[in-house]
């Protein structure tokens, strides 16, 4: 049985302004506030697994572990299928560099290994977002959200963030990157699984 959050706080793991901004809008309807990492000192732990389920869990739990509170972390990235799915849960760590994250670095990275792998078109990828909801008594639901599409190159656009310009999602003629952020928020994975936690467990 999904379990209903019928407390009154909840703990965003995050330190990423804009989406506790997201949270405390999405949940004020609910009588729910929202308390982010930053406020409460949590700090990052490391994210040492290879699912997207995986690192949440490790965000949430740590969250919970230090606050008391019912935590909520979500992972998310971009799967490659010519590249066996790859960046993945790596996304973020594909366009690292010592002066921080380079993502016109990492799509070049991830055009020029679909080159050389010869990967034929249409080059299908998907956005993956997953949330993990943790309860102090360890109680936990997972939900995964996903937009399926294409990647796409040169890369079109400059809204949004990471690999918005190259993902073109189905159904679209623009990719993410020169679609507005109502019009992109309507369709992503993030969205996709807010909606499945929204109504498993707070409607
Ligand atoms: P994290 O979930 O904050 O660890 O982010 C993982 C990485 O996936 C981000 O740094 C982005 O590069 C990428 N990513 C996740 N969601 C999106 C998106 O909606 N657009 C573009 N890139 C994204």
């Amino acid at each position: 049985m999904t379990r209903k959050f019928t407390g009154d706080q909840i703990l965003v793991a995050t330190h990423n302004a804009g989406k506790l901004q997201e949270m405390t809008e999405l949940f004020a309807p609910f009588g729910v506030t929202v308390k982010g990492a930053a406020e409460m000192n949590l700090g990052e732990p490391e994210e040492t697994e290879n699912t997207f389920i995986g690192n949440a869990r490790i965000k949430a739990r740590a969250a919970v572990a230090a606050t008391g509170l019912p935590a909520l972390a979500d992972d998310s990235g971009i799967e490659v299928e010519a590249l066996d799915n790859a960046p993945g849960v790596y996304t973020a760590d594909w366009s690292e560099t010592p002066n921080g994250r380079d993502f016109v670095m990492a799509m070049t990275k991830t055009h020029r290994l679909l080159e050389e792998a010869n990967a034929p078109h249409p080059r299908r990828a998907r956005f993956c977002a997953t949330l993990v909801l943790v309860w102090p008594d360890g109680h936990e639901e997972v939900f995964e959200g996903r937009v399926n599409g294409t990647l796409v190159w040169p890369i079109r656009g400059d809204v949004g963030h990471g690999y918005d310009p190259m993902f073109q999602p189905d159904g679209h003629e623009q990719t993410f990157g020169e679609m507005s952020a109502d019009a992109k928020n309507a369709i992503s994975h993030r969205a996709d699984a807010f909606a499945k936690l929204i109504s498993a467990c707070f409607d």
